[in-house]
């Protein structure tokens, strides 16, 4: 069953930015450049964040272009 969509979710905050590359951080984990200047990580970290694309240099690619919430850009 799905809760309201619209509850309130910290993940859920902060402003729709577009992803424009990626970089690893000192643990290898993926970090998507956003076009803000921010960078937020896009982990594969399984059971808790399922992100398997985010492993191949293809399934990245796929994701350049697409928004991501920033949550360092929250609404004023
Ligand atoms: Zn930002």
């Amino acid at each position: 069953m799905l809760r309201d969509e619209r509850s309130p979710d910290p993940a859920d905050r902060g402003a729709r930015r577009r992803i424009v590359g990626f970089h690893q951080d000192d643990e290898a984990y993926w970090v998507a450049d956003l076009d803000c200047g921010h960078s937020q990580h896009v982990r594969h970290d399984p059971p808790w964040q399922e992100r398997p694309w985010v492993v191949t240099a293809e399934g990245r690619q796929r994701f350049i272009g697409t928004t991501l919430r920033c949550v360092l850009c929250k609404t004023e």
